[in-house]
């Protein structure tokens, strides 16, 4: 049960003043939907304005705050603003100008002959000072005075920066004052305030200190639970394996293991054989060959008498993985079933039985086969592909019920640099795939301004002509869903009409069924050309399909761009890749496409996007769900990791139990970031 000190934080923002269903929604988006949400919401930046008597005073970009005097309304003229014409003390004249509905608003708060404080960045136009949209307007100089220096909160639609300043004002009032879950000497030693002041300065005004503190607040929280899995995880007793190879030395594979795969059997095999179960990620390029280690894994499992499941994130995935899996077991009379959410009567009902009996020894799948209806009769090896989102080992620990735990191997072919392998995967050992199979081409990656799309859709024709597939790929980004469908349903209509049928559109609003007759007929060869907005639609193995078209790379991390581009470049023939950028980019992002085409290297990549935008990132700038993190920048990840890891380590070696002073802070951390399944962990035992 969570704390009661921290009860007044889980308000839901529903409660606050002024908040109905109808703000709620703009909240929701932002992810802001209780108390505690909304005192996290930090600044993005903060407004620094001066007074000025008069705009003499004052330079073109600046934000001031001066009165000036109306003298005249001039409507907009087509499609021209709504401009007021006003007038300082010296005769100084500014437009201030308003688009749209605006200018309704705008005529009231600005009569003619009345004198107003007006607050808003001056700006040029033609020969004309101007100033767009000022961001307040006051009958007296004193009620601006609050506004000298201003936060700038994250926005979504719906949302006003007055409401969100005045909702997150509010949140912060009930904050109470808690103990010390920092280690007082690193408190001292950075001069960090304490957390409640640090909460209301970093609101107030930039403040990297008290930035600091808080992000390390939420590196801490995450570092102790993980510490804390890998705890609970060494008191579980599980099935030691020790297979005799027998299934494995009649494995029908045309090729040999590379160095990196028999590096990583030999690590996972030696996991394997004690008891305590195994918890280890396997990170490896797309293409680098996982499926196989993962095989050896589960051949051992079997050899040992016992069973293996493999989770897939998708049904596609899954099916692929059935496919791939039978044929290379082939002859080994090992039994390998799939389970997908879609399977239901008698099918499923043959499957449940063979799970229990045991005549399955592995089962591939979706969620489905860790269901509750699902019963193993000797379950001693769980495989997760694909794993990249937060949080999914610990809800597997948590679903450990049975009397032994399963050894856990999680899969992961997205690149991530080593500061941020230890923030998401901190309590699992790690064996890298480092090394990909002889004889890859390198792809041929091209960076093309849109403008060129004429050129594009031709080299587009020419392959496919030549009996090439392709892939197209379109943008999708969270904030606005529903434009980018739109617009990959329009790209999709587009080039139906150039190439007919032979074109497919795969996106994540389809049922299954469709979704799947899709990807079937690309896979097939009877469609040529697969149009697709998200990444993991594309998580096919389509040797013929040599070539990949991105659209808007530029809006791409660079982790995604290079699993997408890893789709191309799995035959033999040469491959190439088109990254389509906007005609205007900004300078880290022409060296983001750059470094697309300059290196093949995942891991390099990832370290090196993590530069580019860990040092011109914004202050308090959500990551797109690259990082398990909300509070902590790049930056300070990078900074503050290391230490709040080692932390968080000494104090669960002092104080395993959390139950002394510091360790009883350190529990409303954990419930405060919303780790308290660590804290359960530790009841659990
Ligand atoms: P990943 O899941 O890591 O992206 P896969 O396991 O799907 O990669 O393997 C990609 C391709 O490489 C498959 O066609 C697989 O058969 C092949 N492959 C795997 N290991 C080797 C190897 N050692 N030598 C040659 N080809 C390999
Ligand atoms: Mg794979």
């Amino acid at each position: 049960m969570r704390p009661e000190a921290l009860n007044p934080l889980f308000v839901d923002a529903q409660a606050l003043e002024g908040v109905g269903p109808k703000l709620m929604r703009p909240l929701e988006k932002l992810g802001l939907t209780r108390v505690r949400d909304l005192i996290y919401h930090l600044p993005e930046r903060f407004v620094e304005r001066h007074a000025v008597a008069d705009l003499d005073k004052a330079t073109v970009g600046e934000n001031i705050i001066v009165a000036l005097t109306v003298r005249e309304h001039r409507s907009s003229t087509g499609r021209g603003p709504f401009r007021v014409l006003a007038e300082d003390a010296r005769g100084n004249v500014c437009a201030i100008s308003y688009f749209g509905r605006a200018s309704y608003a705008a005529k009231k708060a600005l009569p003619v002959g009345e004198k107003r404080w007006i607050a808003g960045r001056l700006d040029q136009y033609g020969q004309m000072l101007q100033m767009v949209h000022p961001d307040h307007i006051a009958e007296a100089a004193s009620a601006l005075a609050g506004q000298v220096r201003e936060p700038v909160y994250g926005l979504s639609e719906g949302m006003t920066l007055g409401r969100i300043t005045g909702l997150v004002g509010q949140a912060l009032k009930p904050v109470p004052d808690l103990p010390e879950w920092c280690e007082p000497g690193l408190v001292e030693r950075m001069g960090w305030p304490a957390w409640r002041e640090a909460l209301e300065l970093a609101h107030r005004g930039p403040n990297p200190l008290a930035r600091d503190r808080l992000a390390y607040d939420e590196l801490l929280a995450n570092g102790l639970a993980l510490m804390l899995v890998r705890a609970s995880n060494r008191t579980q007793k599980g099935l030691a394996l020790v297979g005799d190879g027998r299934l494995r030395s009649k494995l029908n594979l045309p090729f040999a293991l590379t160095g990196a795969q028999q590096r990583s059997i030999a690590e996972i095999q030696g996991d394997l054989a004690q008891s305590a179960p195994m918890l280890r990620l396997l990170q490896g390029d797309v293409g680098s060959g996982k499926t196989v280690v993962a095989l050896n894994a589960m051949l051992i499992a079997v050899e040992a008498g016992a069973q293996a499941a493999m989770l897939a994130p998708t049904e596609i995935l899954a099916r692929q993985h059935h496919e791939t899996l039978m044929r290379m077991v082939q002859g080994t009379g090992v039994e390998i079933a799939l389970l997908t959410g879609r399977d239901k009567g008698r099918a499923r009902e043959s499957i449940l039985m063979g799970l229990l009996d045991g005549s399955i020894d592995i089962l591939v799948g979706t969620h489905a086969i860790f269901q509750e209806a699902v019963a193993y009769k000797n379950l001693a090896l769980a495989v997760i592909d694909e794993q990249h989102r937060f949080g999914v080992s610990q809800r597997l620990l948590l679903a450990r019920k049975g009397r032994r735990a399963p050894h856990f191997l999680a899969m992961t072919a997205t690149p991530i640099p080593r500061t941020l392998t230890l923030a998401q995967y901190g309590e699992m050992d790690v064996s890298r795939l480092d090394e990909l199979p002889p004889g890859r081409q390198a792809i041929d990656t091209r960076v093309i301004a849109i403008d060129r799309m004429d050129d594009v859709a031709g080299a587009l024709a020419r392959h496919l002509e030549g009996g090439g597939q392709a892939y197209w790929v379109c943008p999708m980004v969270r904030e606005s869903e529903g434009d980018d469908l739109a617009a990959a349903e329009a790209r999709f209509a587009a080039l139906k009409v150039r190439f007919g049928d032979d074109v497919v559109l795969v996106h994540g609003q389809l049922r299954p069924e469709q979704k799947d007759a899709a990807m079937e007929r690309f896979s097939s060869g009877a469609a040529k050309l697969l149009v697709a907005t998200t990444v993991i639609e594309v998580g096919v193995d389509v040797p013929n399909a040599t070539l990949m078209v991105i659209e808007q790379a530029e809006r791409f991390g660079l982790a995604q761009l290079h699993q997408l581009r890893g789709r191309v470049g799995r035959g033999s023939e040469k491959s190439v890749c088109l990254l389509l950028r906007s005609a205007e980019l900004s300078e880290t992002g022409r060296k983001r496409l750059a470094l697309m085409r300059e290196t093949q290297d995942g891991f390099r990549l990832a370290e090196e996007d993590l530069e580019l935008r860990g040092g011109g990132e914004l202050l308090g700038t959500r990551q797109s769900g690259d990082t398990p993190f909300r509070v902590a920048t790049l930056e300070q990840i990078q900074k503050l990791l290391p230490i709040a890891h080692d932390d968080a380590r000494l104090l669960i070696e002092r104080d395993g139990g959390l139950s002394g002073p510091r360790g009883e802070a350190a529990r409303l951390l954990l419930y405060l970031f919303e780790r308290d399944w660590g804290v359960q962990l530790l009841r659990g035992g």
